[in-house]
């Protein structure tokens, strides 16, 4: 699929701040795959798409982890966490992609998944660290990136955990999973 007529379909459905994010997680993932022996043509694809469904109507994503038969999970959760595997289903079958590789790593660039594979691995960090990003510790994982990818996957989850605990919110269980398999595998 073209580049441009990726991000027209995309920027019809986010605010301009978002696509600019998307454009930042593009190159950055290119880049981490190019350096970390992935296919940089999935990545420009996984990352142009990654957040398509983030601004979806909520209850038309719950409508669709039903009709799909998504996981049920899902319905107790709000857009940050349906928008990924909301996500994935809409490049599927909206945009005919069948890549696995590319779907599971739009499926999961929120929360992490249980043994994710190096090319999940570069979109959820390449979301995190790409250079629109701005919060503290961001620098530490950019440097940590072109050193290492497994252990900036690990301090970007650890990260996004710590987050969410200190603002006092719900983790989805499925980030929990992420996070054991990274304690378990050390
Ligand atoms: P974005 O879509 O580019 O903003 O980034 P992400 O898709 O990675 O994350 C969206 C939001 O979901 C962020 O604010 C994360 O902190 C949040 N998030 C990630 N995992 C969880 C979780 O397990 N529970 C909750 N409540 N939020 C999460
Ligand atoms: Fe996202
Ligand atoms: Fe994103």
């Amino acid at each position: 699929m073209e580049r441009q007529t990726m991000f027209a379909a995309i920027k019809e459905r986010m605010p301009e701040k978002r696509y600019i994010h998307t454009i930042g997680v593009m190159e950055t993932a290119i880049r981490l795959a190019n350096q970390y022996d992935e296919s940089p043509k999935k990545a420009e694809i996984a990352a142009i798409f990654h957040d398509i469904a983030k601004y979806a109507d909520v209850a038309w994503m719950k409508q669709v982890v039903t009709d799909q038969q998504l996981d049920a999970r899902l319905l107790d959760w709000d857009a940050e966490i349906l928008h990924g595997p909301v996500g994935a289903w809409i490049v599927e079958t909206e945009f005919q992609i069948n890549d696995e590789a590319i779907l599971n790593a739009i499926r999961y660039h929120t929360t992490g998944r249980a043994n994710m594979t190096t090319f999940e691995k570069i979109i959820y960090v390449a979301d995190m660290i790409e250079p629109n990003r701005k919060f503290l510790g961001v620098e530490e994982l950019r440097t940590l990136a072109d050193i290492s990818l497994e252990d900036a996957f690990r301090a970007c989850v650890t990260h996004t955990l710590s987050f969410l605990v200190s603002s006092q919110q719900a983790i989805y269980p499925v980030s929990i999973e992420c996070y054991n398999s990274l304690i378990r595998e050390e």
